[in-house]
Parts: structure tokens; C-alpha cells; sequence
């Protein structure tokens, strides 16, 4: 999906004029990227009718001041907004506190991925300082708890489970109960999930809620299950009455279109995204970077959550880093800082989309191509002075009387030359920098969205 958005929003940049035949062109190719991955029709449809509307209405009010540049940011922005409003509902998800018991409970369809992710889920809050543990009352799947007892041991989180007891609202209870008694604070609830949506099952799923009181129920997603997430989600809203969604497989070829119509239906929050088989697979959702990573303009939320969990061997260093970020003040070597830590931390296609100005085409072909380009954005960086590094790159630009940069200054040229690139790479890079660092300003400001979320959690 994000390639063929990315590919659209590029042909949209490239236009020099933006009339109505670009404008419809456009939303004909967002539109069938969505369909592809299983958006449903009407929620597209109707996407497409209020982008139109909102583009039409502010060249209408003169917002635009009749300049093309002005009318590609207003379309941009109206498709923006637009994807955000269907993967956001406007409900605030239950968030855990500390200090006291919180019951979570994962509810879906067996295979959906509820017990890895409720592994994944202990892991995440544990983490964080949660004293977390896991209940297995799935007693319909035989080796359930079997498969509970090893991920959580190799997890490292507390258990618990029965291989003779038969009734799974009896062990949900006993569990939770035992684990309340012993002050953990969150306590993750695995069920069965059964084959399919059957009465037995939802039958289940209610005692147990009922015996367990959960302060949030999950409904577990699999991405992958295209157009029938949304009947899915309903069937499971009805019975279960979950207040936070959790997409999983979203690593694989996954349609993840879906998993959208099934938000929009139950008006329901996604609050992680499983993208890996792994225990640190899960990456925490939020609308507004989802999108913006979706369209390849970066992540920096999701990247600076990265950063914070390197950091967290290197204390000082991260607070250094969000003091930065709070003041709109990276450099090109904080930047630099940020590339090669992306390099250490594994494979380039699953977080380079997440830097703000790295280039798209960083994210095709393999891995070491890959590397390979990022190793060349740091020979550039290599050959810069200290002085520069510590820049915001202002000394490569040559200003005008009015301090507006006009041209570019003799050190561009000696830094091409020493790193073995040309210009045009050089320029570049710093165009690219300059992005990253106007994304980060906005999201590190005071009212800037990373802040935001930071208070959220
Ligand atoms: P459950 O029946 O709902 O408890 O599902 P499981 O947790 O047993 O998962 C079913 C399968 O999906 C297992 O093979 C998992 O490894 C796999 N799985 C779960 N989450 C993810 C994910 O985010 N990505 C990938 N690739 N596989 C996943
Ligand atoms: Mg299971």
C-alpha cells in the first residue's frame, strides 16, 4: 500500500500545474491503492468525495493564492487528514497505570496471533516497568498452555495456566486473582479463539469477561484475512465489546486495508501493530505517524521510540537527544548519529522508513543496497568539518541580503570531492536533512505531536 501511495504522491510532486485533471488523476490512484488492499468500497468512496469537497472549498476560498506550489500542499494535506480519519475513531484507549492490577484480555479467531502477542504485550510493558504476567484460559487448543509456558519463560514474564482443569472461565479467574493477590499490574488474559465465530465461543468469551472484569478487552487482528476483518470485528464487538484493536501480521504480504474498514466499523482504536513473529515485534500504533510512514514521509515518533530503547543503555545521551528535539535543534551530526544507529539495529528495510528524509527508493531492493546507500550518505557526512557537523547546515548556504539562502557555498564542492560523491548527492543529503529537521521541529515542539504522545503513555 505505502508504495503505491508513495509512487502517487511523487507524480503530484513532479506536476507543474494542479488542475482538476491532476487532482482527479490523483484520487483515482490513492483510491485504487486503497481498494487493492481491501479498504472497504464505501468507506473509499466516501473518502474520495470529501477530499474533493475539501480541496474545492479552499481553492474556492483563494487559499491557494492561485500558486501551484500552494495547491500540491492543499491536496496533499486534504488526502492526509482524510487517511487519518480512518484509522483514528477519536476514542482515547484504556492506558495502563501504575500501582495497581490491569486487566487486559485478548479476544480473536485461533491463528489471529493472540498468544504471541500477548507475549509481546507483557515484553512491551514490562519493559517499561509494568510488573506483568499472563493468564492462558484457552482449555480449547490442546499444547495451549504448553506454548504460553515457553514463550512467556523465554520472555522472562510470569505465567499461569492448568494442564487438568477444563473450564477456562475457572483458570482466568484463579489467575487473575492469584496474580492480584501478588501485586502485578498488568495481567494479559490469553482466550481460546477457537476455528470460527461460533455461539460457544462468544459464550466463553462473556463468562470470562464476566469472571475476570478486564479494564480493557483486545480484539487481535490478523492483517491479512483481507475484506472479511470488517463482519469479523463486528461479530466480535457485539459479543465482546473490545475497546482497543491489536493488528497483527502486518510484516508479511499483508493487506492491511482491512484491518482499516474494521476500525472505521467498530470505531475502535488500534493501539500496536504486530510485525514480526518475534518478542519485540510490536510497534506501538498512532493515526497520524501511520500515515505519514505510509506515504513515505517519515516516522519520527516511531524512530525516536527506537532511539529511546537504544538509549536506555546510554541514559545521558537521551536526554541530550529529547532536549534537541524539544528546542528544534538537530544537527546534521545528531542526524548522522540517528543513520548509523539504524545501521546497528537491524534489517534497513524495517526501519529506514521510519527516518524522516531518507529517500524511498532507500527501501527498495535489498538489504545491502540498502546499507549501501546509507553508507554513502555517511562518507558525505565523513568529510564535513566539525564546524559543519555541528550545523544546521546553514554554512552551506550562501544567503541573500534578505538572509534567504540563494545558492549553494564553496563547501559543498569540497565536500563532494573529498567523500568521492558529486554535488547533486551532497545537495541531497542536506535537502534531506533539512526535511528530517523541519519533521523533528514540528513534532518535538511544545505542542508538537511526539510531546503529545509522550504524555499519553
Ligand atoms: P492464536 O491462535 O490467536 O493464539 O495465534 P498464535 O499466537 O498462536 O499465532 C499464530 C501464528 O501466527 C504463529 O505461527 C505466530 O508465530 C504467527 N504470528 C503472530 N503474530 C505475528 C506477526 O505479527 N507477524 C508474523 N509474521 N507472524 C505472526
Ligand atoms: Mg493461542
Amino acid at each position: 500500500l505505502g508504495r503505491k501511495l508513495n509512487a502517487a504522491f511523487s507524480s503530484l510532486n513532479r506536476a507543474s500545474i494542479v488542475d482538476e485533471k491532476v487532482l482527479d488523476t490523483l484520487l483515482k490512484d490513492v483510491c485504487a491503492a486503497l481498494l487493492e488492499t481491501d479498504v472497504n468500497v464505501k468507506l473509499v468512496a466516501s473518502l474520495r468525495v470529501k477530499v474533493k469537497a475539501k480541496v474545492k472549498a479552499s481553492l474556492e476560498s483563494g487559499a491557494d493564492k492561485g500558486k501551484d506550489v500552494n495547491r500540491k500542499s492543499i491536496v496533499q494535506k486534504a488526502i492526509f487528514d482524510e487517511l487519518v480519519q480512518l484509522v483514528d475513531p477519536g476514542v482515547e484507549p484504556y492506558k495502563p497505570k501504575k500501582g495497581q492490577p490491569n486487566v487486559m484480555m485478548a479476544v480473536g479467531l485461533q491463528g489471529n496471533g493472540k498468544t504471541t502477542t500477548c507475549t509481546k504485550l507483557a515484553v512491551y510493558y514490562q519493559r517499561r516497568g509494568f510488573k506483568s504476567c499472563i493468564v492462558c484460559a484457552d482449555t480449547f487448543r490442546a499444547g495451549a498452555f504448553d506454548q504460553t509456558r515457553q514463550s512467556a519463560t523465554k520472555a522472562k514474564v510470569a505465567y499461569f495456566g492448568s494442564y487438568t482443569e477444563t473450564d477456562p472461565v475457572a483458570i482466568a479467574a484463579q489467575g487473575v486473582a492469584k496474580f492480584k493477590k501478588e501485586r502485578f499490574e498488568v495481567i494479559i488474559v490469553d482466550t481460546s479463539g477457537r476455528h470460527k465465530q461460533e455461539s460457544e465461543l462468544f459464550q466463553e468469551m462473556i463468562q470470562i469477561g464476566e469472571a475476570v472484569k478486564p479494564n480493557m478487552t483486545v480484539m487481535i487482528l490478523d492483517a491479512s484475512i483481507g475484506q472479511a476483518a470488517e463482519a469479523q470485528a463486528e461479530a466480535f464487538k457485539e459479543s465482546a465489546n473490545f475497546g482497543a484493536i491489536i493488528v497483527t501480521k502486518m510484516d508479511g504480504h499483508a493487506k492491511g486495508g482491512g484491518a482499516i474498514s474494521a476500525v472505521a466499523a467498530t470505531k475502535t482504536p488500534i493501539i500496536f501493530l504486530g510485525v514480526g513473529e518475534h518478542l519485540h515485534d510490536l510497534e506501538k500504533f498512532s493515526p497520524q505517524p501511520f500515515i505519514s510512514k505510509l506515504l513515505g514521509l517519515g516516522d519520527v515518533q516511531g524512530l525516536m521510540e527506537h532511539m529511546q530503547d537504544i538509549a536506555t543503555q546510554n541514559p545521558d545521551k537521551q536526554k541530550e537527544i529529547a532536549k534537541k528535539l524539544e528546542e528544534g535543534k538537530l544537527s546534521i551530526r545528531d542526524w548522522r548519529e540517528q543513520i548509523q544507529n539504524v545501521m546497528n539495529m537491524g534489517p534497513i528495510s524495517k526501519i529506514a522508513s521510519m527516518i524522516p528524509g531518507l529517500p524511498q527508493e532507500m527501501l527498495q531492493g535489498s538489504d545491502e543496497e540498502g546499507s549501501m546507500r546509507m553508507k554513502r550518505m555517511i562518507f558525505i557526512t565523513d568529510s564535513m568539518t566539525a564546524y559543519e557537523l555541528d550545523s544546521d547546515g546553514s554554512p552551506f548556504m550562501e544567503s541573500g541580503k534578505d538572509g534567504k539562502p540563494i545558492g549553494l557555498t564553496s563547501r559543498v564542492t569540497r565536500v563532494a570531492r573529498g567523500s568521492g560523491t558529486s554535488v547533486r548527492e551532497v545537495e541531497e543529503l542536506l535537502c534531506q536533512y533539512r526535511m528530517m529537521a523541519n519533521m523533528a521541529k514540528q513534532a518535538g515542539g511544545k505542542n508538537g505531536w511526539l510531546q503529545a504522545a509522550q504524555k499519553m503513555q
